[in-house]
């Protein structure tokens, strides 16, 4: 059964609650097939991995890829609470997702916010949706930066890590 976008989106969110309680940079994902069905949900987890590829849609197209035994993910959709940075938009492109949710958007990492040459070519590609619950997403981004992290973190900083505008872009599914 197919869910709405708020659904798959919910669902990331709370895989980016489980990472924000371990300690993690709270960003999840949830990879989701042609008929709704969700393959793979993940947290982000590079502290614990202590490597750069803990990304959360590295680990959830790890586990899609699993469970369908195919690296093809033709028709698959990707929700992710925070934009995918460039090595994710990577993963996402080799794997045939046909297409990208995300919540918050990036300056500082994200692949399309500060590179609109590569946000052009992207969409000719694959279909990019931005801003669906990026209130939630950067509610608890934020209380990672200043609580969590138990650091200052100016809201210039935090600003540059995840975008504070609230701009959402919709494009339709095929
Ligand atoms: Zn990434």
């Amino acid at each position: 059964m197919k869910y709405s976008d708020d659904f798959y989106m919910h669902k990331a969110l709370l895989y980016a609650h489980k990472a924000f309680k371990k300690g993690e940079v709270p960003i999840g994902a949830v990879v989701v097939d042609e008929q709704g069905i969700v393959l793979a949900s993940a947290a982000n987890s590079m502290e614990k991995e202590g490597c750069q590829t803990g990304h959360a849609e590295i680990r959830a197209i790890k586990q899609a890829t699993k469970k369908k035994k195919n690296w093809r993910l033709n028709d698959c959709w990707i929700y992710v609470t925070l934009e995918p940075c460039l090595m994710c938009y990577g993963l996402i492109r080799l794997s045939r997702l046909a297409g990208i949710v995300y919540a918050a958007s990036s300056p500082l990492f994200g692949a399309f916010t500060n590179n609109r040459a590569l946000s052009e070519a992207a969409e000719k590609e694959i279909i990019i949706q931005q801003g669906l619950k990026d209130a939630e997403s950067i509610a608890i981004l934020k209380m990672f930066f200043t609580h969590a992290r138990k650091k200052e973190v100016d809201s210039e900083s935090q600003k540059r890590f995840f975008g504070t505008n609230g701009t959402r872009i919709t494009r339709e599914k095929k």
